[in-house]
């Protein structure tokens, strides 16, 4: 070999694939197939195939590709920020950081619906339910929305479900974060409200199905909501405050003041800034309104031993079983991020949270105290931690000086700055900003003495908040980091076994992706610093966007969505605002087929659209014939179709083109579910098959980690006609946005801090790694539908019976004549140490298998031999060998708590417990049994104490 072939370039496409050349070749012999390329042609329609290499660069290894974004992000000029707006610096505690946000245990995991291997992240979400309960003083939390802004607009959405005052005028806090009102503008057009801003006196003057209030207000004023509260619901509204969860430890709570709703960002609870994201928003309510509430509500129940145990609550409220009658599109949320505020809150504890307010509300007092004994005045007397000072002529002056020291202020306008004081705010940056202003040195000291606090007493809160044990125990290191183990040691996540979530592209995570989002050049900048201080972020955005063009074929990335719901949303937007563009504003009906996944036609129905069912045929296809009827009888009316592709159905439809011609040819936009992408990359691209616009789930198949339920990032890609429509911002303007073009999120680019994971795949993939990696996750499926199918039927394939990247097993005949349920099968499988596949979506009774191209040959055998000897116990229930009511697969999962005492049961505690002889050397224990979801929803328990009362 030459010394330059000894440099594998190659190499990161060789770990991010699990399998190798043999491996390759032993699974296209038992398919029967020649060659990868015989594979994809056998699969990927021939009309639709992109033939060509992506414009893309050749791969770059790990560590050149670290390097090489190191120097992009060092580009970036990380000042002080003392900006506020909703995002502040944080001090994330080391513990955390490493243990949580760095450890794969914790963000290479699932949404916990397998509850009984996610009781660890289903623990530390309960605290987080109950963090914001305290907090706000409400009776019940979700956990988590994604953003402020959008948490607002659910608020708002919510407040019209649950009012009995009739109309559309909802009434806004003029006071309102800006980038709230933009979101706030979106989605109030399409659900046909009218939005009126006033000061919160003027919230009791109209008849309003609701109002929104900020607290404190954008410019720092804290005023009791009480009385504008009261007003407001004595007309029947619902009040929703935006509350700052950390001036809530000093300040009366909206639910003393009487809100309903409360909301906003945990973001200062340790999660870095991020330049926008991915933080969690926290939504807090009223009892009552709990079947009106969006998002994942974490509840206590009870396992089949009759012990404690969690798993999430009211699902039946959610899209995916309620589609267009959803309260909600929200799907992917923050899980990771509510997890890391709620260890924040567990760490400091209740002493510790208030120190670190207090210490806040002091910074800021004794600036405010400062600069009024210099003569200037103040917008706001009463304030938390942000001081707006009018400065006159001298603003500009003082802004400079204060860049040119390393600090970004706010400027609120020509003549007025604001300061925002925050966890990482030193003494000595205090006496700076001082001098900053008022040109003069002080004595710190001496002026904290005499300054008095600047919260009104009537306001100073008077409750407790923290009191649970879990906040008042774990305060040493040593004991913060054994609960942190010990809760990541009850969750099943991909650093233990594969998990082969259809539809959710549970690929590797790898670490050199994961490495630069906590580097501070990244991590620390705030979304609306100055736009020369983030040359790095933009470039790496660009970047990125240049990237998923070349993958898609579009002619325009907005990266602001914020999971693939929200792409969804900001798609669907794009369409509507084309249409009105084009004097074409009546076209509302949004075609969906049969088989879309809930989000779909919850978010057509948030859009305003009417959502019109297409059927499939029985090969699992769209049913073209009945398309036709649909778009001939809709062809005045027409706004969309949304198409997944490869089908949910896990199938290349061959009529994917005449589909979109069909949509097209009456008027219709493409709107492409982008969550199957995995299975076209380098092999065929959404925009030359006919899509008009398509989000791309980065947690699925750009590699962003699923951190146990979010975050996520669901940028979309536009054709030109399209990106005029792309959503912009108020307070920093998208690059090639449109002026007038309201925000679908609360920053301009979505969860910015995660991009670069997406950015260093593509990246050490290169061109032709993109493709092999689909080529592989193709083989892979196609190999477990080949050798399940001999124990399962295997539900749809194409024409060549070939299966896309996933594939559905019917467990429904097997039901039928055993009893033995797909339930059953998911809980056994965790028996065997695997996560179960996904159940009963998009077709009730199976399972649905996508085991991306990062598995090993090796670990598809073990879960394969799984599945195998799992039909095997099921047969043994058929010829009567156990009782269908105690066997194996009845009794799944098999917990510790099933060890001791007596073993009086059909099968043999190796059965249960080590089935395979794999199992023993690596035995993931379930933490509980089987969990009872009917008494949990009964007996709707959303708080700590909740899980108390059974120990
Ligand atoms: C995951 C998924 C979505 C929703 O994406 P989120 O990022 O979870 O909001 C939509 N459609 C399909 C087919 C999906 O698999």
């Amino acid at each position: 070999m030459s010394l330059s072939e000894l440099y594998n370039r190659n190499e990161f496409v060789a770990r991010h694939i699990g399998i190798d050349e043999a491996d390759t070749r032993a699974m296209l012999a038992e398919l029967g197939v020649a060659s990868l390329a015989d594979l994809v042609e056998q699969t990927v329609p021939a009309d639709i195939r992109f033939g060509k290499k992506l414009a893309l660069p050749d791969a770059v290894p790990e560590a050149e590709a670290l390097a090489a974004l190191k120097a992009v992000a060092n580009k970036n000029v990380v000042n002080k920020s003392f900006i506020g707006l909703g995002y502040y610096p944080t001090l994330t505690p080391a513990v955390i950081l490493r243990n949580v946000l760095e450890n794969p245990g914790w963000y290479t995991a699932y949404t916990p619906y397998q509850a009984e291997i996610a009781q660890g992240r289903l623990e530390a979400l309960l605290n987080y339910q109950q963090m914001v309960i305290d907090f706000t003083g409400l009776e019940l939390a979700n956990a988590s929305l994604l953003d402020e802004a959008t948490a607002a607009a659910e608020g708002m959405a919510l407040a019209r479900r649950a009012s009995k005052v009739k109309g559309d005028r909802f009434f806004v806090d003029a006071r309102v974060l800006p980038q709230t009102l933009d979101v706030l503008k979106t989605r109030a057009e399409y659900f046909g409200f009218e939005l009126v801003l006033g000061h919160p006196e003027e919230a009791g003057n109209g008849d309003y199905f609701g109002a929104l209030f900020q607290y404190p207000g954008e410019n720092g004023e804290v005023i009791d909501l009480t009385p504008h509260i009261a007003a407001v619901k004595a007309k029947g509204g619902i009040a929703v405050v935006a509350a700052d969860l950390m001036a809530l430890a000093l300040l009366k709570s909206p639910g003393e003041m009487g809100a309903d709703v409360a909301l906003g960002n945990t973001q200062r609870f340790g999660v870095p800034m991020g330049f926008g994201g991915p933080h969690a928003a926290y939504f807090a309510f009223r009892d009552d309104m709990k079947r009106a509430a969006p998002g994942r509500i974490i509840g206590v129940s009870v396992d089949a031993k009759g012990k404690p145990a969690l798993r999430m609550a009211l699902q039946t409220r959610e899209q995916h079983i309620r589609r267009e009658k959803a309260n909600s599109n929200i799907c992917t949320s923050q899980v990771l991020l509510a997890n890391i505020a709620g260890f924040y809150a567990v760490y400091h504890g209740q002493a510790g949270v208030k120190r670190i307010a207090t210490r806040i509300h002091r910074l800021a007092a004794v600036f405010a105290h400062a600069v009024k004994a210099a003569g200037f005045k103040l917008v706001a007397g009463r304030f938390f931690d942000t001081v707006q000072v009018e400065l006159g002529a001298k603003a500009d002056k003082v802004y400079a000086d204060a860049l040119a020291a390393g600090y970004n202020l706010r400027r609120v306008d020509g003549s007025i700055l604001g300061v925002a004081f925050h966890e990482a705010a030193s003494l000595d940056d205090l006496s700076r900003l001082i001098e900053l202003f008022t040109g003069r040195a002080v004595d710190v000291a001496a002026l904290d003495a005499e300054t008095p606090d600047a919260i009104p007493d009537s306001l100073r809160r008077q409750t407790a908040y923290l009191t649970h044990p879990v906040f008042n125990t774990h305060h040493s290191e040593h004991e913060m980091l054994r609960y942190l183990k010990k809760l990541e040691n009850k969750d099943l996540a991909l650093n233990h076994s594969m998990i082969s979530l259809g539809s959710c592209t549970m690929k590797l995570n790898a670490t050199a992706e994961m490495i630069p989002i906590t580097w501070p050049e990244f991590a620390e900048i705030h979304p609306f610093a100055p736009r020369d201080q983030v040359a790095g972020y933009l470039e790496m955005i660009d970047g990125l966007a240049e990237q998923l063009k070349a993958i898609t074929g579009f002619d325009a990335i907005s990266m602001q969505p914020n999971s693939g719901a929200q792409g969804e949303y900001a798609g669907l937007l794009a369409i509507r605002r084309y249409h009105a563009a084009r004097g074409e504003g009546r076209r509302d009906v949004c075609l969906i087929p049969q088989s879309a996944h809930g989000t779909n036609p919850a978010t057509a129905q948030m859009m305003g659209m009417k959502v019109v069912v297409v059927k499939c045929d029985a090969s699992g296809n769209i049913d073209v014939e009945d398309l036709k009827a649909k778009t001939e009888e809709h062809a005045d009316d027409l706004a969309a179709l949304m198409l997944t592709y490869p089908s949910t159905h896990g199938v290349f439809e061959e009529a994917v083109r005449e589909i979109c011609e069909l949509v097209h040819s009456h008027g219709g936009q493409v709107y492409m579910d982008g969550a199957n992408l995995n299975a076209q990359v380098g092999l065929t691209r959404p925009a030359d098959i006919g899509a008009d616009v398509s989000h791309m789930n980065l947690h699925k198949t750009f590699c962003i980690p699923h951190g146990g339920g979010g975050p996520g990032m669901g940028p979309i890609g536009l054709k030109a006609h399209l990106a005029p429509f792309m959503a912009n911002h108020v307070v920093a303007e998208v690059p090639g946005a449109q002026a007038g073009q309201s925000a679908v999120s609360a920053a301009p680019f979505g969860s910015a801090s995660i991009l670069p994971i997406s950015y260093m795949y593509i990246a050490m993939m290169g061109a032709d790694g993109m493709r092999e990696a689909t080529e592989a996750a193709l083989l892979n499926a196609n190999y477990v539908a080949k050798k399940l199918g001999e124990h399962y039927p295997v539900l749809y394939t194409g024409k060549n019976g070939r299966v896309a990247h996933e594939c559905i097993i019917d467990l429904r005949p097997l039901k039928a004549e055993s009893g033995v349920t797909e339930v059953d099968i998911a809980k056994r499988l965790m028996d065997y140490g695997f996560h179960a596949p996904t159940m009963s979506f998009p077709v009730a009774g199976t399972l649905m298998i996508e085991p991306t191209e990062s598995e090993s040959k090796a670990e598809l055998d073990r879960f394969i031999a799984a599945m195998i000897a799992i039909r095997e116990e099921v047969k043994k229930v058929q010829d009567g060998v156990w009782p269908a009511d105690n066997n194996p697969l009845k009794n799944a999962p098999h917990s510790k708590a099933d060890i001791g005492g007596e073993w009086d049961r059909p099968y043999s505690r190796d059965e249960a417990f080590f089935p395979l002889s794999y199992v023993l050397e690596n035995k993931f224990w379930p933490s509980v049994n089987r969990i009872d979801d009917v008494y949990g929803d009964r007996n709707l328990v959303c708080s700590c104490p909740g899980m108390d009362e059974y120990v």
